[in-house]
């Protein structure tokens, strides 16, 4: 599953020193915010983790607005799900029972943001788009039958990828754009295009701009650039909201709809935050898979203190951490396919898939 882009040449980045110059502003940001909460200093290296996650993706001159950003979305982000969690803490222990009230309308406003974000692409892009995402065509056939080559094709792709995740957050957040700068700024983030970045001089947009301020973060973290594959880093609590959202999006993307989007997100969630409270830190990998029947595997990997008993660690009622959420019988139960390994002192390695036609799967 290698990525078909060829690599573009790499520009001198941006160093983790000059990230870990950033702490004294960050501290101060979120003292602001959350005074001495027990939090803020979570939230301050959480900040530095993601600005460095992104730091490939955005040229050197927007290092500080970008922290800004990301930094005031995480404390709106950690206050936004405690309080929802809070609410949730008795429910969560049937996953055959339609999900939380208010995640399912989340669900219905995400499917109404990308059905307007496809309809809001330019109708060639659109169909070409469609065409390899969805109907799986390569890029040579298509680059055959639009009398294009393959690389033209790509970047083609490349470019509505670009705009399709700007449109969707425009969409999911009901805005629109204040200026005529915001468009090539946010579309030049979304590439995770540097020299597009320092040609429309994206940083000092950045710091004018509310709008694409709160936009820019979530359009530049999002992993590595390959499409058919996205890794999690989970080291605290957000990387769990952010590994089920991630895995609702690959998922949709898959095919799978309705319920199953919650099946699968919220198995993800199970397996991160095992992760969380067992191992410390670890990573979620989400992956398109295409063969041998189209759907989504979820490889959640940990070197953490592993676990001694797995068939004990799988029994139903056996609850890792008193009786929140579903745990790995219950990931089990959501995926149609699971496995773990594990070695005690070594970490854990949990892979599991769901097929988009559970009929049609191997
Ligand atoms: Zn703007």
């Amino acid at each position: 599953m290698s990525g078909q882009a060829a690599a573009e040449p790499r520009e001198p980045g941006i160093d983790g020193e000059q990230v870990a110059a950033l702490l004294p502003m960050l501290r101060r940001i979120v003292a602001a915010r959350v005074g001495s909460h027990p939090s803020a200093e979570d939230l301050v290296q959480e900040a530095l983790v993601r600005v460095l996650d992104a730091r490939d993706r955005i040229e050197p001159g927007m290092l500080e607005p970008y922290a800004i950003t990301t930094v005031r979305n995480l404390v709106a982000t950690m206050w936004r799900s405690k309080d929802r969690d809070d609410r949730n803490l008795h429910r969560a222990l049937d996953p055959t029972e339609p999900e939380r009230a208010d995640q399912a309308v989340v669900v219905d406003e995400e499917r109404v943001a990308m059905a307007q974000a496809v309809a809001r692409l330019d109708d060639e892009d659109r169909a070409f788009l469609l065409a390899h995402d969805v109907e799986g065509q390569g890029t040579g056939p298509l680059a055959e039958a639009s009398g294009s080559t393959a690389g033209a094709v790509a970047a083609r792709l490349k470019r509505t990828r670009a705009r399709l995740r700007v449109e969707y957050l425009l969409a999911l957040n009901h805005v629109e754009l204040p200026t005529d700068r915001c468009s090539p700024v946010l579309l030049a983030v979304s590439a995770a295009d540097r020299r597009r970045q320092r040609e429309v001089d994206a940083a000092q947009h950045l710091l004018e701009c509310e709008v694409c301020a709160s936009l820019a973060e979530p359009l530049a973290a999002r992993g590595p650039t390959r499409d058919d594959e996205v890794t999690i880093p989970i080291e605290a609590d957000p990387d769990i909201v952010t590994a089920r959202k991630a895995a609702r999006e690959m998922a949709s993307r898959a095919g799978l709809e309705g319920t199953d989007l919650t099946l699968i997100a919220t198995a993800v969630s199970e397996v991160s935050r095992n992760i969380v409270r067992f191992a410390g830190s670890g990573e979620v990998v989400i992956t398109l898979v295409a063969a041998p029947a189209p759907g989504v595997r979820v490889v959640a990997r940990d070197a953490g203190p592993g676990i001694e008993d797995v068939p004990r660690a799988l029994t139903d009622g056996y609850s890792t951490y008193h009786g929140l959420g579903l745990g790995l019988p219950g990931a089990r139960r959501l995926m149609d396919e699971f496995d773990i390994v594990s070695e005690p002192g070594r970490g854990t390695t949990v892979s599991m898939t769901k097929w988009t036609d559970r009929k049609a799967r191997p």
